[in-house]
């Protein structure tokens, strides 16, 4: 199956100076994690469909390039006698990088010096060592969900008392808005179908749940205001 290959080093030089491109698929079309290394010195190193290392200056080279089929792509090269070596292949997913890949290989063909672009430098995790996001400092899967948790509450307890208020009175306003239909379920079982009630009932319900209404409103205005007022303090 997959082997980590080390990268072949140019035996005249002790340059680290290189660029590599990593693909995925062997010469039968099974998944691999080999690499393509391009060094400072204009010289490319891999291994052959069969395992065997090659090595291939770039001054031998006319060009290097990228042929896309279909679901995967070679990565080939043309000697300047016109005769051609495929170097790799690769699934769509390694597309790009293979052509950066070539424009580092061709810019060096064309003018004899190699440009090696510094390497990103990628952030691992000092835990299980999965490679960060990009701007992250923290592991997502790594990352004390207990702490985190923790300092929320700690952010969130100067403020404590004024949230749990506001809690409070908008649960409070919410039961009220409730209240209305039960009052009118109730005026209507109990004082309009069976034409019982009296008019001084059904005012004094209608009033009740015009109240609830009103009052319920003013709660939740209320509760909101102080509820912003403390993320406010939160936020700042
Ligand atoms: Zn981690």
């Amino acid at each position: 199956m997959a082997s980590q290959t080390q990268a072949v080093r140019p035996t005249s030089t002790q340059s680290t100076n290189c660029y590599t491109f990593e693909y995925d698929l062997n010469n039968d079309m099974k998944p691999v994690k080999k690499e393509l290394v391009f060094w400072e010195e204009g010289i490319l190193t891999g291994e052959d469909p069969v395992g065997n290392p090659f090595r291939i200056e770039a001054s031998q080279l006319k060009e290097a390039n990228v042929l896309a089929g279909v679901g995967c792509a070679v990565l080939y090269v043309t000697y300047k006698d016109e005769n051609e070596q495929i170097l790799c292949r690769f699934s769509m997913s390694c597309l790009k990088p293979a052509g950066e890949f070539c424009k580092i290989v061709n810019y060096c063909i064309q003018t004899g010096t190699a440009q090696i672009p510094k390497k990103k430098e990628q952030l691992a995790c000092p835990q299980c060592g999965r490679p960060l996001p990009e701007g992250l400092e923290v592991c997502f899967f790594c990352y004390n969900r207990k702490a985190v948790l923790a300092r929320a509450f700690e952010l969130l307890k100067p403020f404590s008392a004024k949230l749990g208020l506001s809690e409070i009175i908008l649960a409070f306003s919410s039961l009220l808005f409730l209240a209305p239909p039960f009052i009118s379920r109730f005026l209507i079982d109990q004082y309009l179908k069976p034409r019982t009630g009296t008019w001084a009932d059904i005012v004094f319900l209608a009033g009740a749940m015009l109240a609830a209404r009103i009052l319920g409103g003013v709660l939740y205005i209320f509760g909101s205001r102080i509820f912003n007022k403390a993320s406010v303090g939160f936020a700042t």
